[in-house]
């Protein structure tokens, strides 16, 4: 599908529920007066400029067989509004945003945390120092995102210093990852390190408590280990984590049933 009929397709989709022309709009709704109270006490709490919701304008009804171009031409026009997104103040420090890399049409989507320094400078997602162990750790499972994979981030611009995104930067960010899931519709998730488990599944559990078990996210099995950056940091690490990956591996394979 070309870009144009990308357009076409979106403002067919959208038709059904536009308001009619010269409709007055409603008063405000109980919804939206809490939602502005949601970014008051936002910016009180943290004292910076709280992110909004992102308007993504997809097609409401992806089809579900979807062609390796459609999602492409689909992937590329969301990649578009991240890049003229300003959501949140991290607009304002990155030098570029970090959409995703991989095949469109993934086995397992991996989720990050969010772009460090050197993906901030080359634009793709997990190309430094722990971008290298996260590659080694898929490969010795049969993964790798020329092939079978697609990594992207929690947030997709870079936390300064690399601190972990706020609650508030997340919340605005989450959309574009939904709509990246419902575009790829991976087989399966792997979420590296806490921040990916909690911004996805809107949890807030110790990495300790999430390790081991298999979540769903809209159907799609999930399952959580360490962010590569903690196994850097801690030897000691590995092994747990090469537990998961073999776990992870077996359920790709069919040999684990999910919990409830
Ligand atoms: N860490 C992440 O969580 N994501 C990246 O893309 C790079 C480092
Ligand atoms: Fe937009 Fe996400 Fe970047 Fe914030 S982190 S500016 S929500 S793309």
């Amino acid at each position: 599908m070309s870009e144009s009929e990308f357009d076409a397709a979106k403002a067919q989709t959208s038709a059904g529920s536009a308001e009619s022309p010269g409709t007055d709009k409603p008063p405000i709704t109980p919804q939206q007066f809490f939602d502005s109270l949601l970014l008051i006490e936002d910016f009180l709490r943290y004292g910076c400029r709280s992110g909004r919701k992102v308007e993504i304008s997809l097609p409401g009804d992806l089809p579900i067989e979807t062609g390796l171009a459609t999602r492409k031409a689909q992937l590329e026009a969301l990649a578009a509004q991240v890049r003229a997104c300003t959501a949140c103040a991290l607009s304002e420090s990155r030098t570029q945003t970090v959409f995703g890399e991989g095949v469109s049409d993934p086995e397992v989507l991996v989720i990050g945390e969010g772009p460090g320094a050197e993906e901030d400078r080359q634009g793709l997602p997990f190309v430094g120092a722990s971008g290298k162990l996260l590659d080694k750790m898929l490969a010795a499972i049969g993964l790798s995102r020329q092939t079978n994979c697609y990594i992207g981030n929690i947030v997709k611009c870079r936390p300064p210093n690399n601190r972990e995104p706020t609650p508030i930067e997340r919340a605005a960010c989450i959309g574009y990852l939904r709509a990246q899931i419902a575009i790829l519709k991976p087989r399966f998730i792997l979420c590296v390190g806490r921040t990916a488990a909690h911004g996805l599944l809107d949890l807030t559990d110790p990495i300790s408590r999430l390790r081991g078990r298999t979540f769903e996210f809209e159907g799609i099995p999930v399952v959580i280990t360490f962010h590569p950056s903690a196994l850097l940091r801690d030897a000691s690490l590995k092994r747990p984590a090469w537990e998961d990956l073999k776990r992870f591996r077996a359920l790709i394979d069919g040999s684990t049933r999910v919990e409830e």
